[in-house]
């Protein structure tokens, strides 16, 4: 049978966010050979969720949980303020966007609260766990989003690594494809 999608996390699988761990869904109750690994925001304790109860948030509807929180899409929190005292532009995601986000897509691995990504008024998926050399090419779709945490630029281009203190999280934009990243640290 063939996996499910997540449009706005195409890599899921080989990004390790399923473990090939055979078991029954709590969820569905059918046996399965994968089992969602990510965060899962719930009152319960849920083991063994399977890929098709994430993607068509029955998982979520059940536990009434959600795999991403939805205060961390940007432009849903409060507006910050950026270092000309401007109030950063925000966008406000339809109901059935931010629906995708939290309840039909799994989380990535990150230090601190995942955030998730907008561009173009639509949520952007979640590509990969980004090094230097893999935002050596589109440095300049990211450049912007490096310079917006605080994050020395050359450190950025030199040093990021997978499995570092800092790390990096890339995502595209599903509408102009345009990549933008998101740091956060141990
Ligand atoms: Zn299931
Ligand atoms: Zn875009």
């Amino acid at each position: 049978m063939d996996l499910p999608h997540f449009p706005l996390h195409p890599n899921a699988y080989r990004l390790n966010l399923f473990a090939a761990e055979t078991g029954v869904c709590e969820v569905c109750e059918q046996p399965r050979d994968y089992q969602y690994t990510g965060v899962f925001y719930s009152q319960d304790e849920v083991d063994y969720i399977c890929p098709w109860c994430v993607a068509d948030g029955s998982a979520a509807a059940k536990y009434s949980g959600q795999f991403n929180d939805a205060m961390g899409i940007e432009g849903t929190e409060f507006g910050a303020e950026d270092a000309d005292g401007e109030v950063k532009v925000t966008w406000t995601l339809a109901e059935a966007d931010i629906k995708q986000v939290c309840q039909h897509t799994p989380a990535y691995s990150s230090w601190q609260q995942g955030q998730w990504l907008v561009c173009c008024g639509k949520p952007c998926a979640f590509i990969a766990y980004a090094d230097s050399a893999m935002l050596a090419p589109i440095w300049s779709e990211i450049e912007v989003d490096v310079l917006q945490h605080g994050i020395p630029v050359a450190w950025v281009r030199e040093h990021l690594r997978v499995d570092g203190d800092l790390a990096g999280y890339l995502f595209q934009c599903v509408d102009c494809s345009k990549h933008r990243l998101h740091l956060d640290c141990a």
